[in-house]
């Protein structure tokens, strides 16, 4: 019949939009190596997890953000109001289940599930929603991804995909959408029961509140009873076929003096409603698509809340709140951790310390890190961390502390080589100078291949003061000058090329101070460059003192690099009968390495034919073995 084939055309297009703006992203993505979309950023079920997450252990996980937050947010607002827009509007699953049904329908394969069938495998997803949230509650990260259809596509199988979860669960998309049409949406999706919960508001909120109320009132329940009663509970009000409930405000509507009963509603309903027999449409499966209003032939007979013209209404607000969620995420930020241990009466009193841009603050783990290394701050009462931003806040006791102090507290000193010394050099130049804008160690990292690009550098120093205090070594004989050197320090656009790839990276030193020169003597740029190495391993302490033997061997080698002492040590650890090293420098600035071991298991002979192999066997954390040129002779 003709008249079936008409479509609600907003909805295909945003439908469709949707994917066609999804395979631009896996497009771009294969095309352009850098470019590596999070098709997971603005999934509203990843939202709910976190707001949950959140809500439970004050904190969020790095796979959860604040855009998915918000996107959570949204999506209970649109329930609320509208019903599950986002299955109608904007889910690729349900887009391309629906798509697969029509392929059945072609072909007459459709089996419909009904009876005490249909009502057993609605429970499949609340039992899933139970153990998606439970996993995700318990381990802070996103549980979901390990069999997300979409996200095991759109991530190409990333590491958080279980493989064969996804692949069970994209077969039963394809063939349970091709046979039983929308078999996913109906019997499985995690968010579709969530949804359903939430659209029986009323029970939602009374769950919430009586877990709140008994939380507050000091009853520790764990978050498995509320999860658990919602999920039940939505599972007996599915089936139940809940009659009379306000909400979503929104709903379907036929009048039925003006219906023919001509059954078009009925049959052209995605979700297998039987609108034609319904005076308001309260089922839990109709998500306000709007496919029914389309094929009614008779004027003013199937309505949303009997009211005409508001057939736009759902499309337009998927829309909005996509674009309000969108809006809210840019402009507000959750702390991935937010932790107090001062008393309430020191927080009251306490100050806030802000600093943006500390690019070591990029996950849950690293944001604890910092807080436990601010417990030992004396003063410091809490700290909040940002990771989208990388700004961290720290609450703090003005008597005792400053915003000057607490830079100091958050700055790492750092120096690096940049040149190898050779027997050329005779002497060193130190230029001093203070630089503003430059803070975190990615501002010194940066500065680091900025002076290895466009100097003859050997090394650089940081130091705290306000503005850091930064130390560039020269070369004795070098030739670059204060206005060179200046323009080279406040340069704009920093091109890095490594390993045939050209990267930019922009950057805003402004030097707050004259550049100072200064000669110094090769001896003191060693003392300052040089940093003691010292590793133990193979069980040293195992190993009572009297039966280890330390191997003293001065090094001649002309690097201060500590990644190629570590790889030194790495490859002496081969050994089982050495257990230890250290490096140090005497007074005459010669580098000696001591090497500790156990002359039962091992002897000099064999240490020192290693010592010189022509490279390095180094072993990788993940118990990967690599190998480099051993650049030291002995
Ligand atoms: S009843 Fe109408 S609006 Fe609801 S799902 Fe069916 S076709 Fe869509
Ligand atoms: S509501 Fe419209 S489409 Fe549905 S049975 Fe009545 S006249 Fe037909």
């Amino acid at each position: 019949m003709k008249i079936l084939q008409k479509r609600n055309l907003p909805r295909f297009i945003l439908q469709w939009g949707v994917i066609a703006f999804l395979l631009f992203l896996g497009a771009k993505a294969f095309f352009v190596k850098e470019f590596a979309p999070n098709f997971e950023a603005y999934c509203p079920f990843g939202g709910l997890q976190a707001i949950s997450s959140y809500l439970l252990n004050n904190s969020l996980a790095c796979s959860m953000t604040t855009i998915q937050i918000a996107m959570g947010i949204m999506l209970i607002i649109g329930i609320v109001l509208f019903s599950k827009l986002f299955c109608a509007y904007i889910c690729p699953i349900g887009t391309i289940s629906e798509w697969l049904g029509s392929i059945g329908d072609k072909f007459k394969i459709r089996v419909k599930i009904t009876g005490l069938a249909d009502k057993i495998l609605r429970s499949l997803k609340y039992i899933l929603l139970f153990i998606t949230f439970y996993f995700t509650l318990d381990s802070n990260e996103l549980f979901c991804k390990k069999y997300d259809p979409f996200f095991a596509i759109a991530s190409g199988f990333s590491l958080d995909v279980v493989w064969y979860y996804a692949i069970l669960s994209i077969t039963i998309v394809v063939i349970g959408s091709i046979i039983f049409r929308l078999f996913w949406c109906k019997y499985l999706c995690p968010l579709g029961a969530i949804s359903n919960i939430i659209k029986f508001t009323w029970f939602f909120a009374a769950v919430l509140l009586i877990y709140v109320i008994l939380l507050k009132a000091g009853i520790q329940l764990s978050y498995v009873w509320p999860l658990g009663i919602a999920a039940i509970g939505g599972y007996i009000l599915e089936i139940w076929g809940e009659k009379v409930n306000f909400f979503p405000v929104a709903k379907i509507t036929r009048n039925e003096s003006s219906c023919t009963n001509c059954q078009l509603c009925s049959r052209k309903c995605p979700q297998v409603i039987d609108v034609a027999k319904m005076r308001v449409v309260t089922a839990a499966d109709c998500n306000l698509c709007g496919e029914c209003l389309e094929v009614c032939p008779e004027k003013e007979t199937l309505l949303i809340n009997k009211k005409s013209g508001l057939k736009w209404l759902p499309p337009t607000a998927a829309i909005v709140l996509f674009i309000l969620g969108l809006v809210l995420s840019s402009n507000w930020e959750l702390p991935t951790i937010d932790q107090r241990w001062g008393t309430a009466e020191e927080i009251e009193k306490g100050a806030v310390f802000t600093q943006s841009g500390i690019s070591a603050i990029k996950c849950f783990g690293s944001s604890m890190a910092f807080a436990a290394q601010m417990k030992q701050v004396k003063g410091v009462y809490g700290v909040a961390t940002f990771v989208s931003t990388h700004k961290v806040k720290v609450y703090y006791d003005p008597a005792i502390l400053n915003d000057v102090k607490l830079q100091a507290e958050l700055f790492t000193p750092q120096k690096s080589e940049i040149r190898a010394l050779t027997d050329g050099h005779q002497s060193v130049k130190m230029v001093s100078c203070l630089l503003d804008n430059f803070f975190d160690p990615s501002d010194f990292t940066n500065l680091s291949l900025l002076l290895k690009e466009k100097t003859d550098a050997l090394g650089v120093e940081s130091e705290f003061s306000c503005p850091v205090t930064v130390r560039i070594y020269l070369p004795g004989n070098s030739t670059l000058n204060e206005n060179s050197l200046k323009e080279i320090l406040e340069t704009k656009v920093l091109s890095v090329t490594t390993e045939g790839k050209t990267s930019k990276q922009s950057l805003s030193f402004k030097l707050a101070s004259q550049l100072t020169f200064k000669s110094i003597g090769l001896k003191d740029y060693k003392y300052k460059m040089f940093d003691a190495y010292e590793n133990s391993f193979n069980g040293k302490s195992n190993y009572r003192e009297a039966i280890l033997d330390t191997m003293v061997v001065p090094s001649d080698h002309k690097t201060y690099n500590l990644n190629a002492v570590s790889y030194f040590v790495s490859h002496l650890s081969n050994d089982n009968g050495i257990v230890g090293f250290q490096s140090a420098m005497d007074s005459t600035s010669q580098i000696y390495f001591n090497i500790i071991y156990v002359d039962s298991l091992t002897n000099r002979d064999i240490i020192f034919k290693n010592m010189n192999n022509d490279s390095l066997t180094i072993n990788y954390e993940g118990g990967e073995v690599g190998k480099v040129i051993n650049k030291f002779k002995f």
